[in-house]
């Protein structure tokens, strides 16, 4: 076995998307889920696939390629501006992509129509965050030149909110995207199929009462994955927060001194002297370090705490009796330990499939088939 190692029950990815699938789909929205986290893991993708989301997204195309290479036949986007280097490529396996560069968008269209397809573009508008997008004075400018470009067609605009600065989006900035949707149709013709709002970030609006306006997608990862708003940290009602665990090997446990420093002390009568400060606690070494995932924002197993790591060690303390050498300990995840853990050289991830037969995959509102006997 590989310590650490990521374990997945697949169940509960699944279950996480359909709850946010059914939430968002009767306010007129799709989810589009992103696998970015976990590295395009192929199981976990078709698990949100089979919970509901509309297609995948993606930042990364060598993730796209192990998407592609599993079977996955899905819509697939790419939510990071594609390479110019790979442009070519970006039209093979995906089926649309998030764009802000006109000299990337030609590339595409060029690449394109060599391949005799047509890729759809996604204009992605500045409205806050200040990571990608075009400015919205630019955008309907922008729209007219993908417009004018054979190879490529204008499926839709969309925005990013709380990645770089934190914050969550606001009613009035949902209201400008959809005004922008709009406006880019008025001056420039085509119906724009897909306006998106933005990533798990914009949950607490669309649950909200406002109005959804032109808004009808958005792209979902860290709810979908670990049941939590990124902003605050808070799990979303009704989903699960446990469908991953980390797990880690104990190579070592001992009894050691809290401080390894002799320390100084005062006797009040004769001279200070030194003596050894050994409080005893068990000390507990473990095969997973900072090469492996974000140490700190692990949560440590009830009854031990965080004495430090190393690349490839960590040091926990507890003052129950000690573990075996050779059993695991669990850590839950927050996203960046999840996304470093799936991004590690050592970090395998292990799935439970853990259908009970009564549940097959019965959802009492599917429809249900007649087979043939
Ligand atoms: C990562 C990313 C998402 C998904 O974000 P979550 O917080 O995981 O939901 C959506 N859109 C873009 C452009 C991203 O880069």
């Amino acid at each position: 076995m590989s310590s650490p190692r990521i374990e997945v029950d697949l169940e509960k990815v699944r279950k996480n998307t359909r709850t946010l699938a059914r939430r968002l789909n009767v306010q007129g929205m799709t989810v589009t889920a992103v696998s970015k986290a976990v590295c395009g893991d192929p199981m976990i993708a078709q698990a949100m696939i089979d919970g509901g989301a509309a297609g995948l997204a993606e930042a990364r195309l060598s993730n796209v390629r192990r998407l592609r290479a599993a079977g996955l036949t899905c819509a697939i986007t790419l939510i990071r501006t594609p390479l110019l280097s790979q442009a070519a490529e970006v039209v093979r396996l995906c089926d649309a992509s998030y764009n802000t560069e006109s000299v990337i968008i030609a590339a595409l269209a060029a690449a394109a129509l060599g391949e005799d397809r047509v890729h759809d573009i996604i204009l992605m508008v500045e409205m806050g965050d200040l990571r990608e997008g075009v400015m919205p004075e630019d955008l309907s400018a922008l729209a007219q030149r993908v417009m004018d470009m054979p190879g490529v067609a204008l499926k839709g605009i969309g925005a990013n909110f709380a990645c770089l600065s934190g914050v969550a989006p606001n009613a009035s900035q949902m209201r400008a995207l959809s005004a922008l949707a709009n406006d880019t149709e008025a001056l420039c013709g085509p119906f724009l199929q897909t306006v998106s709002g933005g990533n798990s970030a914009s949950l607490p609006w669309a649950f909200g009462k406002t109005a959804r306006g032109r808004i009808n997608d958005l792209r979902v990862g860290e709810a979908i994955l670990l049941g939590v708003d990124p902003v605050s940290g808070d799990q979303i009602g009704g989903l699960y927060r446990d469908a991953f665990a980390l797990f880690a090997e104990v190579i070592e446990t001992d009894e050691k001194p809290t401080r390894s420093q002799p320390c100084l002390i005062e006797t009040g009568y004769a001279k200070p002297r030194l003596v050894s400060n050994i409080a005893p606690e068990t000390r507990v070494i473990l095969a997973m370090g900072l090469q492996d995932t974000d140490i700190h924002r692990l949560s440590m197993p009830a009854g031990y705490t965080l004495v430090g790591a190393t690349s490839d060690h960590l040091v926990i303390s507890t003052a129950r009796a000690a573990p075996r050498v050779g059993s695991e300990l669990k850590f839950h995840m927050n996203y960046s330990a999840l996304m470093r853990a799936a991004a590690a050289p050592d970090g395998d991830i292990v799935a439970h499939i853990r259908r009970p037969p009564s549940d097959n995959t019965r959802d009492p509102s599917a429809p249900r088939h007649l087979a043939m006997v």
